[in-house]
């Protein structure tokens, strides 16, 4: 038997990656563990170069105190991203599919012992899709992940249920472009597969990762209205707000189709990723970005400063000096500050069904922040009292 750890770097798919691998290694008989495990598995990103950076940083750390490290996911198919690294530490560079599977052999199954392994976090991440076959100019995912396929309905729907057997109250399918989830043979799309999981008995919340503004349609806010345990929240990447920067990026909408996809959906909490400092981004592309932001009601913004990745079509170019991107960050993490304090005002002397998911903090309905005192996976009603910088605090 070995001892292991998993962690993982990036969003909610590589999150999803590393606990396919932590769930394959329980399965072989081996054991987790914090501290001094035998074994570490890192699952890392490479969306960006900060990414990279970190990812290195923690496979280097994970060398000296681990007999064997793994480095899996995105960051693992980049090429090179881990040269030098000490002897003890291997490259997995294989599909997500293949990576689980490789490694609990790599380890070595010691038995069969088929234990049914609770997932680490209170919401339950379901990968539906992987890749992406898209070609965004800045992005290296297609690179990494390769293109779109889709797990079948009905292995999805098996593990919703599992899920919900283990105790996780709510569900977030997962996907690096969701729109895209196709199962032909059983005639699902998206759309049907939501209504579908969301008859899942004793499920209480159902929520979508991201999706691109094009698949926003009227079957997918069809689905997403007419069922009552999907959550008011939806995450959709706008990435820049100016048509020139959109269409040097690659991206397939203008600011307009934008802001006109998502008037359907505008008393949802919308938020968003934008890339700031992208190649030939100037003062008044940036303040378009913070102008569709406002009209579009987007409250929470994820920031990315653009890097070049390598392999990408602007690998070559990063045109914005570092001091500008940070200024033109700080000001639109500001901006998304600003918008997610009026959004949380508005719940104030309002109920809400929040789903406590650390010590002192649950989320809502709509995926705003709360803070509140509760068990760990306790779905609670509660009513807003005041808001704070950090959330809505529950009477
Ligand atoms: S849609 Fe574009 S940004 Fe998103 S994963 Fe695909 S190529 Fe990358």
């Amino acid at each position: 038997m070995a001892t292991f750890s998993v962690r993982f770097l990036g969003c909610k798919v590589s999150h999803n990656d590393a606990q396919e691998v932590r769930e394959a290694l329980v399965r072989n008989g081996h054991v987790e563990r914090g501290d001094g495990a035998d074994v570490a598995v890192v699952n890392g990103c490479c969306v960006t170069h900060e990414a990279v950076r970190k990812s290195r940083q923690a496979v280097s750390r994970a060398a000296r105190t681990h007999a064997r490290v793994y480095v899996t996911g995105c960051a693992a198919n980049l090429a090179d991203a881990f040269a030098g690294m000490p002897d003890n530490v291997m490259v997995v560079s294989r599909s997500s599919e293949e990576t689980p599977a490789f490694v609990a052999g790599d380890v070595g199954a010691i038995g069969c012992v088929r234990a049914d392994t609770r997932l680490e976090r209170i919401r339950a991440f379901v990968k539906v899709q992987d890749g992406c076959s898209f070609s965004c100019n800045f992005c290296v995912v297609p690179l990494v992940r390769g293109g779109s396929r889709s797990r079948p309905a009905d292995r999805v729907l098996a593990e919703v249920r599992r899920r919900v057997a283990q105790g996780h109250r709510e569900v977030v399918l997962t996907g690096i472009n969701l729109g895209c989830y196709r199962d032909r043979s059983a005639g699902y799309t998206l759309a049907r597969l939501i209504r579908a999981v969301a008859a899942t008995p004793d499920l209480a919340r159902l929520r979508l990762s991201s999706i691109e503004v094009n698949h926003v349609n009227e079957e997918l806010v069809d689905a997403l209205r007419e069922t009552p345990v999907v959550g008011r929240h939806l995450h959709v990447p706008l990435q820049s707000g100016d048509d020139r920067v959109l269409r040097a990026m690659g991206r397939r909408y203008t600011a307009e189709t934008y802001l006109r996809r998502l008037e359907a959906i505008a008393d949802f909490n919308l938020t968003s990723d934008v890339i700031v400092g992208f190649p030939g981004e100037d003062e008044r592309a940036f303040e378009r970005t913070l102008a569709v932001i406002a009209q579009a009601g987007i409250t929470k913004v994820h920031v990315f400063p653009y890097s070049p990745r390598p392999g990408t079509q602007t690998a070559a170019r990063d045109t914005v000096p570092s001091s500008v991107k940070k200024e033109r960050s700080a000001r639109l993490r500001a901006a998304s500050h600003t918008a997610c304090v009026a959004r949380w005002r508005t719940k104030v002397g309002r109920e809400d069904v929040v789903l406590v998911d650390r010590p002192g903090r649950g989320y809502g309905d709509d995926y705003s922040p709360w803070l509140l005192d509760g068990a760990l996976g306790e779905l609670m009603r509660v009513r807003g009292k005041a808001v704070t910088e950090g959330g809505i605090l529950a009477a």
